[in-house]
């Protein structure tokens, strides 16, 4: 069967966000990027990639080719905000998404037809509900592998959208320079160059082994790729197997009421990071070390899977109560979810029985985490009796 990769792209997508967010920036040379003195640009506008600016340059040479840039500092919570944004978009149409980068995902869409359309149909869809829900452009290219797939995204930024059909790949990819094939850097580039090769067309005179010898690997890869052929499946980014945190204290707590405290912070953290990959665990481990190195870890099924702050911190809680040996002090706590279910594989519906409210501020706590670091939030309830102040006692 034919596949169908979509190879979707923002365009110049960390400066579209900064001219989005304000719109004095709209049409204007924007550089988003670390200090003038020894920084580098992670994402110029179109209008100052006009100047010659382009990222992984110098802040101090971007500037000097363009002066009346407007230069940003990068705001990684926000671009990881539209980022969510637009994946959920993207997994509206198929489960098989392999983001490439936090603005760049793979699609296959084979065998949607009938339900969603033509590829051709379902890139169009994809680029006018990302506008509208996000109010940027992004490019797609669309083809039967992934290595035409990306070609074609590069080719038609920004705001378009490029499809090649299996007949035209010939006449289009012998119409490029070697540059445009994946996997040729300026150095494998000039190596071909001095063998008198620069275009596509060029490259398919060599026989296979003729460009082994000169590249090794990557010549097999060039041989194949410069006749429109990738067979490289789309892939799912693999799950981790757990996601935890652990805090060793400064002085070994005792009290109930302080190791719930550090508990609840935990919990707070460890929500946080589930929720952000889109997971919910289905199984909670606390672990328990006591002030003499002895440490146990016990474990509950939740079948419905945690992804919120409270039931995490109560099945935290309840473990903490039932294994606990007496009242030995305790060095460090831990918590990890594991065995996950994503949030779109009919697990939705369940989430009906989380308060509403309770998710909201959930959501209220993830922004402040990615804003400010897990440093930055903290629930009133941790802030009552200064955890930090109790950890520096000494213990009891
Ligand atoms: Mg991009």
């Amino acid at each position: 069967m034919q596949r169908a990769i979509i190879h979707l792209d923002m365009d110049a997508f960390f400066a579209s966000v900064e001219q989005l967010d304000d719109p004095r920036l709209a049409g204007q040379p924007v550089i988003v990027g670390g200090s003038l003195d020894r920084g580098v640009v992670c994402a110029c506008s179109y209008e100052a990639r006009a100047y010659g600016v382009h990222s992984a340059m110098a802040m101090a040479k971007a500037v000097r080719l363009c002066p009346s840039a407007i230069v940003r500092p990068v705001r990684k919570g926000r671009y990881q905000e539209v980022s969510r944004q637009i994946f959920a978009i993207f997994g509206e149409y198929t489960d098989r998404v392999e983001p490439l980068s936090i603005d760049e995902a793979f699609l296959d869409v084979s065998g949607c037809e009938r339900l969603l359309g033509t590829p051709p149909a379902i890139a169009r869809a994809i680029i006018a509900r990302v506008k509208q829900e996000t109010g940027l452009t992004v490019s797609a290219g669309v083809a039967q592998n992934k290595f035409l797939a990306k070609l074609a995204s590069s080719r038609c930024k920004p705001a378009g959208l490029l499809v090649l059909e299996p007949e035209q790949v010939d006449a289009y990819l012998l119409s490029l320079p070697i540059e445009a094939l994946w996997g040729v850097g300026p150095k494998t580039a000039e190596q071909l160059h001095r063998h008198g090769i620069r275009s596509v067309a060029e490259l398919r005179q060599l026989e296979r082994s003729s460009l082994e010898t000169r590249l090794g690997q990557l010549g097999g890869v060039l041989y194949e790729l410069c006749r429109g052929r990738d067979e490289r499946e789309v892939e799912r980014p693999s799950e981790p197997h757990s996601i935890g945190a652990e805090e060793t204290f400064t002085a070994d707590l005792s009290a109930a009421e302080d190791l719930n405290r550090e508990l609840l912070q935990l919990a707070v953290k460890v929500s946080g990071r589930v929720r952000r990959a889109g997971l919910r665990g289905r199984r909670l481990t606390l672990k328990i070390k006591y002030a003499d190195f002895s440490q146990m870890s016990r474990s509950r099924t939740v079948a419905a899977g945690l992804a919120t702050t409270d039931p995490v911190f109560q099945t935290a809680k309840r473990l903490l109560l039932d294994h606990r040996q007496g009242q030995r002090p305790v060095r460090l706590l831990g918590i990890y979810l594991a065995d996950f279910v994503t949030e779109t594989s009919g697990q939705q519906a369940l989430f009906a029985d989380d308060q509403a409210s309770k998710r909201s501020l959930d959501a209220a706590i993830d922004t402040l985490q990615e804003r400010f670091g897990d440093a930055g939030i903290k629930r009133a309830t941790l802030l009552e009796g200064s955890s930090s102040a109790n950890r520096r006692k000494p213990p009891r």
